[in-house]
């Protein structure tokens, strides 16, 4: 058997604490499925910033190229502005191996307080599309500083980027409880959301095993509040998914459980897998960091390199170990360490 190849960036502060905790989740999880991941570490990163005025080598992309998958922790830091670790490491990376779907999947564990009342039965996955939309570089500012300046921003939707995006929306929705809904604003904004609609409602006809409905942003955003356990599928825009995934990952109880992956689902580019948690400085350096975020991100890694049954697994431990009062970190009311729950999660492992 061919070891699959892994590069490992663990970037800032809890990033690298976390991807210490996933990869040795790993190992045990593969161990025992039978799994071979080869791993290269790479130490990009703002500490790197610092260093060499770049996060990233010149041929960073290049390098990453070669690899099956990408495990990211967090980049960011204090003193580095948030457009340098943004557009030196994950932009670039996004776009050059056309990541266009970010999956962000959402669930009220058993043991982990969700903000809402009655949210025990909240499992969906949000899918934000990643490489267009409102996110653009088009656009400008006209007499700066006059009275009368302005600012105009253009959004890109294209025919292939929505209907590729609706594709693995419907078709993962088929895969889980077969119900898609679709965020949209075609009400206000009157050319690029219709035009998303339409595509949408094109791609529904060819998955006829999908029930599946288009909500404006503003009512859906409410109903992830009220009714967060009808959803099964959400797929929104750049920047529609955005701000959908972050709600939703608040409303699953913390930040430090929510996992995500950035996808080219043709397989021809490396695709990227990362907790939605930034470096946090305030708790870096103190083992005391939620490293469920990174190892349940692992685990789509696992499923997305062919490992469901590996994936399914881990995911079975961390329910066990969430579920656990002693085996909870802080950020959920527990006082276990990173370690401590990376032990209990092996120990199910084995
Ligand atoms: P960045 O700028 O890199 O996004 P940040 O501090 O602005 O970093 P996060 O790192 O996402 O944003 O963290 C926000 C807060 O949530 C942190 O201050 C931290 O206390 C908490 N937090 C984030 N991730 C975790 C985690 N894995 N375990 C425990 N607490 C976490
Ligand atoms: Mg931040």
């Amino acid at each position: 058997m061919t070891a699959q190849t892994i590069a490992v960036i663990p970037g800032d502060g809890i990033g690298t604490e976390v991807i210490d905790a996933a990869r040795t989740v790993l190992d045990a999880v593969c161990a025992r499925h039978d799994v071979a991941l080869d791993y290269t570490e790479f130490d990009w990163s703002c500490q790197r910033y610092d260093r060499a005025g770049a996060m990233m080598p010149p041929d960073g992309i290049e390098t990453l190229r070669r690899f099956d998958a990408i495990l990211l922790g967090a980049v960011g830091w204090p003193g580095v502005p948030d457009h340098v670790s943004l557009w030196g490491l994950l932009i670039p990376i996004r776009r050059a191996f056309r990541q266009y779907v970010n999956l962000r999947p959402i669930r009220v564990f058993d043991g982990v307080q969700s903000p809402l009342r009655g949210a025990e039965d909240v499992d969906f996955v949000v899918v934000r599309e990643n490489v267009e939309g409102e996110y653009s570089e088009v656009g400008g500012r006209v007499n700066r500083g006059f009275p009368d300046e302005m600012a105009v921003q253009e959004s890109i939707f294209t025919r292939v980027g929505v209907s590729r995006i609706a594709d693995y929306a419907f078709e993962l929705a088929a895969s889980r409880r077969g119900y898609l809904t679709s965020a949209t604003k075609s009400n206000g904004i009157v050319h690029t959301l219709p035009f998303w609609d339409e595509v949408v409602a094109e791609r529904a006809a060819r998955h006829p095993d999908v029930r599946w409905d288009s909500e404006h942003i503003d009512a859906l955003a409410a109903k992830f509040v009220l009714q967060p356990g009808r959803f099964d599928v959400v797929v929104g825009s750049n920047l529609f998914g955005d701000i959908l995934s972050d709600l939703a990952a608040a409303v699953a109880g913390s930040i430090g459980i929510a996992p995500s992956a950035n996808l080219d689902p043709t397989k021809e580019f490396p695709s990227m897998f990362e907790p939605v948690h930034g470096s946090a400085p305030d708790i870096a350096g103190r083992g005391m960091a939620n490293p469920v975020g990174a190892v349940w991100s692992a685990a789509l890694m696992l499923e997305h390199l062919g490992h469901p049954a590996a994936a399914a697994d881990v995911v079975t431990a961390m329910e066990a170990t969430l579920a656990k009062p002693e085996t909870r970190t802080a950020d959920l009311g527990g006082t276990a360490t990173t370690a401590q729950v990376t032990a209990a999660l092996v120990e199910h492992l084995s």
